[in-house]
């Protein structure tokens, strides 16, 4: 059972010594009841009361990781039922489905698709992060084969190795066992056998039950046979009890610390009808799923999927911003241009990109405006004429270059007068007001 904020104080050293952060022990334990603090923050804590607060304070929902080295990835450890209340923490995985009846050219192909998925948004790599070998054939040889084939040719990416049959989980996890796989088919029928092969190997098991109350029963049992790390399939698979089975699962976990179903999620978007798969998998991404199975690569739908995960997953709190300063595009000469905008990451890399494209070296000058887009800081008084002026005489830039040239966006043509009155000696020259016009005007302008 959770602890209130009363019974967590108890057991604190009640010094209010303020180590923590916060302002007494009593304001740390409430934060502590609500998941909004680790333990950790106090460094006097006794060994006892760790103890006995490590279990109430860990995370309703079991943190996994599946995978080795930079591209393993790390599931649950999320503590709320809506993203404002705090953030979400660990990114949904996106995993494709290869299975083993596939001729080799095609999983060649589909595994070369994986590895070229990767994308940069906003300086974050978003790609398909594993792939889900499924055990088609029921060969345990031909599975085993088809596992290491894309072991070996994409060692990095983590592997999910589906099979109900223990037989070929057995070889197949053998293959791979030093890359932490997650073994997923484990239920009602084969479930001492599956746990075995997770125990002996030190992977992580998925488990798939029909209907919540059997599903709890098999992790209670999966725990007692000795995994701790079990990831759940509700066995939903169309889109209406997929939400309602996630959500079930989420609000169990987290309302009621019900530790059977405290586990990360796994679903299931395979269709034909591949703008279907899409909307399936945008469930699972904004309702709660850790792991999304997909059946295909297609560029369009990383882009839709990977946007929405990143914006689901971007913690509300915290702006995403850029730091402030004068950023080099290219290889800038003293006479190349500069130009500014605000610091919010969206705009910053947009305007950064169009730039590249333009060939035109380029200085950019970004102006700390709390992580606000050009307008909204502009409506907000952090993009003004006094405060541009303040930040181009502060930056130094001044001794860098040799013209005194400023290009502000188009869309805060109107600040050009003023800031013109607050630097004497520059111009302003107002720049387009979308992006995808930087190109051409930079090139209009250094051809003239
Ligand atoms: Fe209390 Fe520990 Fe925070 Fe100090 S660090 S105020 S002892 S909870």
């Amino acid at each position: 059972m959770a602890l209130t904020g009363v019974e967590i104080f108890k057991l604190l050293p009640k010094t209010n010594c303020k180590k923590c952060g916060h302002p007494t022990c009593l304001a740390f334990a409430m934060k502590l009841a609500q998941r909004q603090a680790s333990l950790d923050a106090c460094p006097d804590v006794s060994e006892e009361a760790k103890k006995i607060l490590g279990e109430a304070s860990a995370p309703p929902i079991r943190p996994i990781t599946i995978g080795v080295g930079d591209k393993a990835v790390k599931m649950g450890e999320e503590t709320v039922l809506f993203r404002h209340e705090k953030k979400f923490v660990n990114p949904c995985v996106f995993a494709v489905e290869i299975n083993d009846s596939m001729s080799d050219e095609e999983i060649n192909k589909m595994v070369d698709d994986v590895l070229s998925s990767e994308i940069d948004r906003v300086g974050q790599k978003l790609r398909i992060d594993a792939i889900f070998v499924n055990n088609v054939s029921n060969d345990a040889g031909r599975f085993e084969s088809v596992v290491m084939a894309i072991a070996s040719k994409a060692p990095a990416v983590p592997l999910i190795i589906a099979t109900n049959n223990p037989d070929a989980a057995m070889v197949a996890v053998k293959a791979v066992a030093d890359k932490k796989p997650l073994l997923y088919g484990a239920n009602e029928s084969n479930v001492e056998a599956m746990a075995n092969i997770a125990k002996t190997y030190k992977t992580s098991l998925g488990v798939t039950a029909k209907g919540l109350d059997a599903l709890s029963i098999l992790t209670e049992k999966i725990k007692g046979l000795g995994v701790d790390d079990i990831v759940v399939d509700h066995g939903a698979r169309s889109a209406k009890e997929i939400l309602e089975a996630n959500t079930y699962i989420r609000r169990a976990a987290i309302k009621k610390n019900f530790k059977a179903l405290g586990y990360p999620v796994i679903n299931f978007a395979q269709r034909d009808d591949r703008v279907l798969e899409s909307l399936v998998a945008t469930l699972g991404v904004t309702k709660y799923a850790s792991i999304v199975v997909l059946g295909s690569i297609e560029k369009w739908k990383n882009l839709a999927l990977f946007t929405l995960r990143q914006n689901i997953y971007t913690d509300p709190q915290v702006p995403m911003q850029v730091e402030q300063k004068i950023y080099k595009i290219g290889e800038p000469t003293p006479e190349s241009p500069l130009t500014i905008t605000t610091n919010f990451s969206l705009t910053y890399f947009i305007v950064s990109g169009e730039i590249e494209n333009s060939k035109v070296p380029c200085r950019l000058a970004v102006m700390d405006c709390e992580g606000l887009s050009v307008l909204t800081a502009w409506a907000a008084g952090k993009f003004t004429a006094s405060k541009i002026a303040q930040f181009i005489q502060e930056s130094g830039i001044e001794n860098e270059i040799k013209h005194r040239e400023l290009i502000i966006p188009g869309y805060v043509a109107i600040l050009s007068g003023a800031i013109e009155d607050k630097l004497p000696g520059w111009k302003v020259i107002v720049g387009p007001r979308e992006a995808n016009g930087i190109p051409a005007f930079l090139r209009s302008k250094v051809s003239q």
